[in-house]
């Protein structure tokens, strides 16, 4: 299949150079000029521990004329969807398929705007990267990505991009319930993305301290409830287990969530995203959520003073 990656930031490019480095024809879109030129000029550069390697991979900051994908990944920050979505519509075609690995609901919230729902693929991932500057991107993390489509079920079209990801080295399963799948995703990222934002605190230091437990469980307790009154079955222990699972000091405790990262680095977080749309949501069901709300507040406050 014919793939675009749009937004090639850490996750963008590190997906579309496990695929380009299995031989699949992939374009880089994105429109940090600086980027796409390094890339164009020098190849992108991918750090792995201690090893680094480059590829001449094909990258744009603009539509190529005349080119549309079978999938286009999309992999912009959420707050870009909009954006991005519509300086990019061209390369959109009447069967493409749109693929949302972002974290938080607002990628699905914002694509069937300007996709019909049929050709939506969302997922989780559990891979990681971190963008090291302009055409460079260190990879970490392993383990799984579901991948589910809009509507449920199964269909070539998300069969085939299961194979192509499996192929390209990124273990990946076609899930029944997508959206149990983002709304437990949705519940671990609203938790531990915000309390280590605001404390500074490592995934390791803020997940094993008694008093983060108990927020954490607040906030996923939360965002379950807002889940629950939309029908879908959020299950508050399942995530908890996932929350001590990825803490655990030994296995990855001194991970930096990307909102601390974010935080740290100045630049604008996912919290509208995550905290921000379950608040909304549940702002129509006449429901309160203290906890999210005032961690809402607190990181809104850092985006709209040091974010840029
Ligand atoms: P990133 O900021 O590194 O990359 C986003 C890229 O999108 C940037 O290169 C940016 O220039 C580009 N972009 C912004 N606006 C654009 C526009 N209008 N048109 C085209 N390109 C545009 O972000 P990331 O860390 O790769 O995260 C991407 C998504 O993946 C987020 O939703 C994040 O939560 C999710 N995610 C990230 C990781 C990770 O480890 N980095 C892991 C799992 C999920």
């Amino acid at each position: 299949p014919r793939i675009a990656v749009l937004g090639a930031g850490a996750m963008g490019s590190r997906i579309g150079a496990h695929l380009f480095e299995a031989g699949y024809a992939v374009v880089l879109y994105d429109s940090w000029k600086d980027h796409v030129a390094e890339i164009q000029r020098n190849g992108l550069r991918i750090v792995h521990e201690h090893s680094a390697r480059t590829l001449r991979i094909k990258a744009a900051s603009r539509p190529l004329p005349g080119e549309v994908y079978d999938y286009v990944l999309l992999l912009t920050k959420s707050g870009q969807t909009d954006e991005a979505l519509s300086g990019f519509r061209d390369i959109i075609g009447t069967d493409t398929h749109v693929v949302s690995l972002q974290n938080g609901i607002a990628g699905i919230e914002i694509l069937p705007r300007y996709i019909p729902k049929e050709r939506i693929l969302a997922g989780v991932t559990t891979y990681s990267s971190d963008l090291l500057g302009p055409g460079a991107v260190q990879i970490g993390g392993s383990g799984i990505t579901y991948l589910s489509r809009l509507t449920g079920g199964s269909s070539p079209a998300v069969d085939l991009l299961e194979a192509t990801f499996n192929a390209a080295g990124f273990q990946t399963v076609v899930s029944e319930d997508a959206m149990q799948m983002i709304w437990e995703k949705l519940a671990f990222n609203a938790s531990i993305n915000p309390v280590t934002a605001l404390t500074r605190l490592n995934a390791g230091e803020a997940g094993t301290h008694p008093l983060g437990i108990e927020l954490m469980s607040s906030i996923v307790g939360e965002v379950a409830a807002v889940g629950h009154r939309l029908g879908i079955n959020v299950r508050t222990d399942e995530v908890m287990n996932q929350l001590r699972r990825a803490c655990e000091p030994e296995a990855c405790g001194d991970h930096l969530p990307s909102m601390l990262q974010d935080v740290l680095k100045g630049r604008m977080t996912e919290i509208e995203a995550l905290n921000g749309a379950v608040i909304r949501l549940a702002g129509d069901f006449g429901m309160d959520l203290p906890y999210n709300r005032a961690l809402y507040r607190m990181v809104k406050m850092l985006d709209e003073i040091k974010g840029t």
